[in-house]
C-alpha cells in the first residue's frame, strides 16, 4: 500500500459556531490516523477530507431564524467558525469540503443524472419524517412515532419523489466495518428492503436537478467522499486513493455510511469503501447522553483551554474506548495524563536527556548490540500493527509497557553509578529506544517538541502536571 484516503463524516451545520465533543472525537481520531500514515507513507500520499454538510430544510430555517439574508450567508459564516474550530483541535486536513461549493453541485448532478439514472424510479412516498434528522424514519429508528435521536414527534409526509434502488445491490454489500460488533445490525439493515428517496418536494435549499427537483440532503452530501478523492477529476488517481479509503462515522450513521452510500458506490460502478471505522458515542461522567437542555455538555474548546490540546488528544484517542460508548470524565483525563504522560513518557525523556547532558554522552557513536536493536524493532512493529488495525486500546497498552520497561532499566541498571563506557552504552541504548518510541507520541499528542527533545544535549522537561479545579475533584 502506498496511499491512504481518510474521511470523517461532514457535520451538519446546525451549530454556526463549531462542533461538540463528539465531532472533536471523530476529527482527532481521523487526524491521528492521518498523521500516522503521513509518517509511514510520506505527506503527499495521505489525504484527509473533512468539511461541512450545508443544505437542507433545517439549515434554511436556522438561517432565517437568525436573521440571515440567505442560507448561503449563514453557511459562509458557519464555515469560517468551523475552520477555526478544527484548527484549535490541531487537525491537518487536506480538504475542507463544503457541499455548497459549485464544483460539488456540478459533480452531484452528474452522478445522479448520468451514472445512477438507471437505478432511479419515481414513487409516491409516504412515511414518518423527522425534520431534525432530515430523514424518513423506519420503525427501527423511532419509538411510538418519536425520533430516537431527537425525541421529537415525527410528521406524516406524502410526496412524489425519486428513489434510488439501493436494494438491488443489497446482496453485493460487503461488511467493511473494522469493529465487527455492529456487523449483525448492518446485516439486518441490508436485509430489510426500503425505498431511499433522493429528492424532496417543497425544499428549496439544496442541489437542483435539471428537472427542477431538489436533491435530498443525505443523498447529495454522502457523495462528497468520492469527489474529494478526485472521482471526476482523474479516475486513475481516484482509484488509487479509493483502494485504500477509510471512512469514520458514529454509530447513528451506520445505515447511511455502511449501506446506503456503499450501494451508491456499487450503482456508480465504483468499489466499496475499503474500511469503515464506526466509533462509539461520548457520554457524560454519569454515562448519560450529553444534551444542552440537561446542561451536561462538554465543550472541547473549554477542555483545551483548561488542560491543553495534547491532553485532550491523548484522552480522546487512547483514553476513551474507540468502538463502544464511553463516559468523559475530567478526573480521568487528568489521572491518565499525570500517570502515563507526565509520570511515564515525560519522566523517561527528562531522565534520559538529563543523563545525556550530565555525562556528555555521544549518542551517535553508541552502537546497540543486535539483541537490543531487534528487541526495540519488534516493539515498534507491534505498536505499528496495533495502529494499523486501529486498535487504540492496544496502542496505549504497548506504549505504556515500553515506557515502563525503559524507566525500569534506568532504575535497575543505574547508569549514573557506572564507569564511563558502561554508562555511555546504557544511556545510548535507552536513547535508541526513545527514537523509535517517540514518533507515536508526537503523532497522537500533536507535539513535535517530543521529537526535538531527542536532538537536545540538555535536559528537557516536556509536560506539566494537570491540577484539577476543586469543583471538579469534588
Ligand atoms: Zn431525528
Amino acid at each position: 500500500m502506498n496511499k491512504k484516503f481518510i474521511t470523517t463524516t461532514l457535520p451538519y451545520v446546525n451549530n454556526p459556531f463549531g462542533g461538540h465533543i463528539g465531532h472533536a472525537f471523530e476529527f482527532i481520531l481521523a487526524d491521528a490516523i492521518a498523521e500516522y500514515w503521513r509518517w509511514k507513507l510520506g505527506k503527499e500520499n495521505v489525504r484527509l477530507n473533512i468539511g461541512l454538510d450545508e443544505h437542507g430544510q433545517k439549515i434554511s430555517q436556522k438561517a432565517s431564524e437568525l436573521g440571515y439574508e440567505s442560507a448561503q450567508d449563514y453557511c459562509d459564516f458557519a464555515a469560517s467558525n468551523w475552520k477555526t474550530f478544527v484548527q484549535k483541535l490541531g487537525i491537518s486536513h487536506n480538504v475542507f469540503y463544503r457541499t455548497t461549493d459549485s464544483q460539488h453541485k456540478e459533480d452531484v448532478r452528474r452522478l445522479f443524472e448520468e451514472e445512477l439514472k438507471d437505478y432511479i424510479y419515481e414513487k409516491e412516498y409516504s412515511g414518518l419524517y423527522c425534520v431534525g434528522c432530515e430523514a424518513f424514519k423506519t420503525e427501527r429508528d423511532s419509538i411510538n412515532g418519536i425520533c430516537i435521536d431527537h425525541k421529537t414527534e415525527l410528521v406524516p409526509l406524502t410526496e412524489q419523489v425519486k428513489c434510488l434502488d439501493i436494494h438491488r445491490f443489497a446482496s453485493q454489500i460487503e461488511d467493511r466495518l473494522i469493529d465487527k460488533s455492529l456487523s449483525n445490525e448492518l446485516k439486518n439493515i441490508v436485509a430489510t428492503p426500503f425505498d431511499f428517496p433522493i429528492t424532496r418536494k417543497n425544499v428549496d435549499w439544496g442541489v437542483k436537478l435539471s428537472d427542477g427537483s431538489t436533491l435530498y440532503v443525505w443523498a447529495e452530501a454522502l457523495s462528497n467522499y468520492i469527489f474529494a478523492a478526485g472521482y471526476y477529476r482523474d479516475r486513475d488517481e481516484f482509484n488509487e486513493w479509493w483502494e485504500h479509503s477509510l471512512q469514520l462515522c458514529g454509530k447513528d450513521n451506520l445505515k447511511f455510511q455502511a449501506y446506503i452510500f456503499q450501494a451508491m458506490l456499487l450503482a456508480a460502478g465504483a468499489k466499496q469503501t475499503a474500511e469503515i471505522l464506526v466509533h462509539g458515542i461520548i457520554l457524560d461522567e454519569k454515562n448519560e447522553k450529553m444534551s444542552k437542555t440537561v446542561g451536561n455538555v462538554v465543550d472541547p474548546i473549554v477542555q483545551i483551554d483548561r488542560y491543553g490540546l495534547s491532553a485532550l488528544r491523548y484522552y480522546l484517542t487512547l483514553g476513551l474506548s474507540t468502538y463502544s460508548d464511553s463516559s468523559y470524565a475530567e478526573k480521568e483525563l487528568a489521572k491518565i495524563w499525570n500517570t502515563e504522560i507526565l509520570g511515564g513518557l515525560g519522566n523517561l525523556v527528562a531522565r534520559t536527556t538529563h543523563l545525556v547532558d550530565l555525562h556528555a554522552v555521544d549518542i551517535e557513536n553508541v552502537v546497540c548490540p543486535q539483541d537490543w536493536a531487534s528487541h526495540c524493532q519488534n516493539k515498534k512493529k507491534e505498536v505499528e500493527s496495533a495502529f494499523e488495525h486501529y486498535d487504540f486500546h492496544k496502542v496505549r497498552e504497548l506504549l505504556n509497557i515500553w515506557v515502563g520497561e525503559l524507566n525500569k532499566r534506568i532504575n535497575d541498571e543505574r547508569p549514573f553509578d557506572l564507569n564511563t563506557s558502561n554508562r555511555q552504552q546504557i544511556i545510548g541504548e535507552i536513547h535508541h529506544a526513545l527514537r523509535l518510541l517517540c514518533p507515536f507520541y508526537a503523532i497522537i499528542l500533536k507535539d513535535t517538541r517530543i521529537l526535538d527533545a531527542l536532538q537536545s544535549k540538555k535536559k528537557v522537561i516536556l509536560f506539566q502536571k494537570i491540577e484539577l479545579d476543586q469543583a471538579i475533584v469534588a
